[in-house]
């Protein structure tokens, strides 16, 4: 029997049916997928092993018993309060908390513990977007619905790589363009990416160009009188000042082209239909406010907001981001979207919860809640659900600053992390499909997550854990039995944004009974007591400040700056989800990309002499990174492209957040991850390696990237002189200490070859050569556990022959890009005769793009001809 969960990945927010076996399927119930899935959910069953599970609490490194850790962290939390006051302790958390675990956590810092110190890794998401619709709209609203996307003749997606960070959305809006061809795409990226294979007209703006790009959009939109005057005057404050400074800005800063800038002012003028797609690549900046309010303004002035179709359309990293900002996760708001600065709001909620204190003022935002951890301020700290040490800039000086915290306590799944190996107290948390709760999605709809398999070992669910502490800390207001409870309090709180005018309203959920709960059918927000669905907001063109009226913002593009060095945009990959704690446990998603890379142009990659398969060193004043180069021109000149997934635990120097310092948005606090500058130059490597091994092996070479296999592990490494002992480094990059070893010198390549077997089987296989090793890995893989004959395992090829399948495109079906190149010299002239031939592409649908990509690779010489 299957249960009905949601996918834990990103926000798109996905119906799972999930069964204890693994299998895992697409809810086809679900209006947010209704069945899709992409490669990383479709992928969930090959997460849930308990290898390198945490699964009893630990104290400096040993295993012990919930009680002695809980109430070392109650007395080092409440002695740390009581000699240097509440804002000495904080906690960092995370979108992967559920909606009960993050109201709890920030009931008892904000309510409890008096200080509002709590911030979660969302700061580094979408803290931008909040602070843009408050300013706009009154509060942190999110207008419209996924079915506004199938609705619109346009949709413009600025900063947004929907093809790999919202499969699913990106999938729904490639089967509306199948239907109505007529429907428009614009990418406004600065990269090339696979979502730009279904863009009509792609903007590679410069980094930062928005602001110019969209106040050009303005003026124009006001010119060709294309504003709805009516509309301005009824619900739309401050649409002067917001002109005028459109008036004074130059559309050709956003780096496009004239004739490309009038053809989209032409699009979106003429377009009364249009939704505007935004992302990490608007928020992630040092304006990135502005750039979101600049793309408000244009849908304000038009009217275009709240209606089937149309509107601005925040979208979110993390599965639970909106349920956080909900419940007030962040540090500079109050529970239900109520504001800090509001003594009435505070006043309330502390009524409410009938707590002893309520925090006074915002608290530490994420960047300087860890440089007060550098600099002493911090005494408590505590950690939830996320690895901050790989993903935040600076990310080394991060690692010291948490190190320098007297008590620091992480709660996680898993035993290691790069955050968990600095912790004094580790806390074995239930996980995804052992846990029970509520997310909200990019579109406002609440679905369940529910439990489908016991918790493991000591493991319990963040909300127990946390309400287990603030009782010993001698708090009352924490005695929950069950998630419904909290969800139950939560919907009831509601009631005070209704009171205070805000648009969050669960209040026709607040009688839920435990049995409603567990049926709860996924239902977007507002859901109030008299049970009237709204769906969208503003469509009557009310607004949430005083006077009912949105407020258009002045906005003023970025200075350019000089700068010495490449600009590195960091982001994600198909396949990976953060710092791969689950998508690394599955063999087949780490065959999508299996390193970590830097995405460089060729002309920059020829003028710091870097070839095809080569290392990169990267460099900034505050770390360093070693990467495999990827030579494409999908980036422009002087820009890089790094994924942020790989960690210590993978890599030896593939972090890329050590190398990031980068500057942060003014009012949201949210860090520009986008635009950090660094040094790049060719990584000097005498060798070059890649090994299979029966064991894990560990990165421990200058360069090193390893993942596991369905045989046991792989690595990428290379080192920086030849070693004395070939045969002595074999065991020590493979972790293969015993057995029988047999090695192959070719001295005039330079190739080393090294099997190791143990009880007539391969144990593990290891390849050097003073160049990039060009090697079929796959069949190096399965050799392993094989009776091959060691010799014949040298010859690096498998048993059967089979030519190499190259990098793998298509994850649900294993399908490399050497076997579809073949398909498509055998005639293959789209993407469904490439699915025809070879599966790719047609089971959840994630390498449509990069398989249309192919295609149009393979069109270019008919094209020439
Ligand atoms: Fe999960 Fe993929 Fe859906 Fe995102 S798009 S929720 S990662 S299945």
């Amino acid at each position: 029997m299957s249960t009905s969960t949601t996918c834990p990945y990103c926000g798109v927010g996905c119906g799972v049916l999930a069964t204890r076996d693994g299998t895992i399927k697409g809810d086809p119930d679900h209006p947010s997928n209704f069945g899709r899935l992409c490669s990383k959910g479709a992928a969930l069953g090959e997460t849930l092993g308990l290898e390198g599970r945490l699964l009893a609490p630990q104290i400096a490194g040993r295993k012990t018993g919930w009680d002695a850790a809980l109430d070392l962290v109650a007395k080092k939390f409440t002695d740390a309060i009581s000699d240097h006051g509440p804002n000495s302790v904080a906690f960092y958390v995370s979108g992967q908390f559920l909606t009960e675990d993050y109201y709890v956590a920030n009931k008892l810092m904000k309510g409890y513990i008096g200080s509002a110190n709590i911030d979660t890794n969302s700061r580094l998401c979408m803290a931008s977007s909040v602070a843009g619709h408050i300013r706009a709209f009154g509060t942190d609203t999110v207008p419209g619905t996924y079915e506004d996307l199938e609705q619109a003749d346009l949709i413009v997606l600025v900063g947004s790589n929907l093809a790999w960070c919202h499969p699913v959305l990106y999938q729904r809006i490639a089967a509306a363009k199948e239907a109505r061809p007529e429907l428009t795409v614009v990418n406004i990226d600065p990269r090339r990416t696979a979502t730009t294979q279904l863009a009509d007209l792609h903007l590679q703006i410069a980094p930062d160009g928005d602001i110019a790009l969209f106040n050009g959009l303005l003026s124009y939109l006001v010119d060709t009188q294309m504003i709805d005057l009516a509309y301005v005057h009824d619900h739309v404050s401050n649409c002067r000042d917001a002109v005028l400074a459109a008036r004074a800005t130059d559309p050709l800063g956003s780096g496009l082209r004239a004739q490309d800038l009038r053809t989209f002012y032409r699009l979106w003028a003429g377009t009364e239909k249009v939704v505007t797609v935004f992302s990490q690549g608007v928020n992630q900046s040092r304006c990135g406010t502005d750039k979101v309010n600049a793309i408000l303004n244009c849908h304000l002035v038009t009217g275009r907001i709240g209606k089937p179709g149309m509107g601005p359309f925040s979208v979110t990293g993390q599965p639970n981001a909106m349920g956080g900002r909900e419940v007030g996760g962040l540090a500079n708001m109050l529970a239900c979207h109520l504001d800090i600065a509001n003594p009435d709001h505070r006043m309330a909620v502390q009524n409410a919860w009938q707590s002893p204190t309520i925090c006074t003022r915002p608290g530490l935002k994420a960047v300087d809640l860890f440089q007060a951890c550098a600099d002493g301020r911090i005494k408590a700290l505590w950690i939830m659900s996320t690895n901050p040490a790989v993903s935040m800039p600076d990310a080394d000086g991060v690692a010291r600053a948490i190190a320098n915290v007297p008590f620091t306590v992480v709660t996680d799944i898993m035993a290691r992390t790069d955050t968990g190996d600095l912790a004094g107290v580790l806390l074995p948390a239930a996980g995804w499909g052992e846990k029970s709760g509520t997310v909200t999605n990019s579109e406002r709809r609440i679905s369940r997550q529910r439990a489908f398999l016991p918790a493991p070992g000591m493991a319990r669910p963040d909300w127990d854990i946390i309400s287990d502490v603030a009782r010993r800390m001698g708090f009352q207001g924490f005695e929950y039995d069950s998630p419904a409870a909290i969800f139950r309090e939560y919907a009831r709180l509601t009631e005070l944004s209704v009171t205070f005018g805000k648009d969050l309203d669960l209040t026709g959920l607040s009688d839920l009974s435990d049995d409603g709960y567990e049926t709860l059918a996924p239902v977007q927000w507002p859901v109030p007591r008299d049970g009237m669905a709204r769906g969208r907001f503003f469509g009557n063109g009310q607004y949430f400040h005083t006077g009912g009226k949105a407020r258009m913002i002045p906005t003023v593009p970025p200075q350019v700056e000089t700068r010495d060095g490449f600009l590195l945009n960091t982001g994600r990959i198909r396949d990976q989800w953060h710092t791969m704690t689950r998508t690394g446990k599955s063999p087949r998603l780490s065959r999508h990309l299996a390193e970590p890379y830097i995405e460089i142009h060729p002309l920059d990659a020829a003028d710091i002499g870097v070839g095809p398969a080569d290392l990169i060193q990267l460099s900034s004043s505050h770390g360093r990174g070693v990467f495999r180069a990827l030579i494409a021109d999908k980036a422009q000149r002087g820009q890089l492209f790094a994924p942020m997934h790989w960690t210590r635990q993978r890599s030896s120097a593939g972090w890329v957040n050590a190398s990031v310092l980068c500057g942060r948005d003014p009012v949201s606090g949210q860090p520009a991850l986008k635009s950090a500058v660094v040094q790049a130059k060719r990584f000097a490597a005498a060798w070059y390696g890649f090994a299979a091994s029966a064991a894990p092996m560990q990165p421990n070479r200058p360069y090193a990237a390893v993942s596991l296999t369905d045989t046991g592990s792989r690595g990428e490494v290379a080192g920086i002189k030849p070693p004395p002992d070939w045969e002595a480094e074999a065991r020590a990059i493979t972790a293969i200490s015993d057995g029988t070893i047999s090695t192959l010198h070719d001295a005039g390549s330079g190739l080393v070859r090294v099997a190791i077997t143990v009880n007539d089987r391969i144990a593990a296989l290891f390849f050097a050569s003073p160049r990039p090793v060009a090697l079929n890995r796959d069949a190096v893989v399965a050799l392993i556990g094989t009776d091959t004959p060691p010799l014949q395992a040298l010859a690096g090829r498998s048993g059967s022959g089979r030519a190499d399948a190259g990098a793998v495109i298509c994850s649900c079906f294993s399908v490399g890009i050497n076997t579809l190149r073949e398909a498509l010299a055998a005639g293959a002239t789209s993407v469904e005769a490439l699915g025809a031939v070879t599966c790719a592409g047609t089971n959840c649908g994630s390498c449509k793009p990069e398989l249309a990509a192919l295609l149009s690779v393979a069109r270019l010489p008919m094209a020439a001809e």
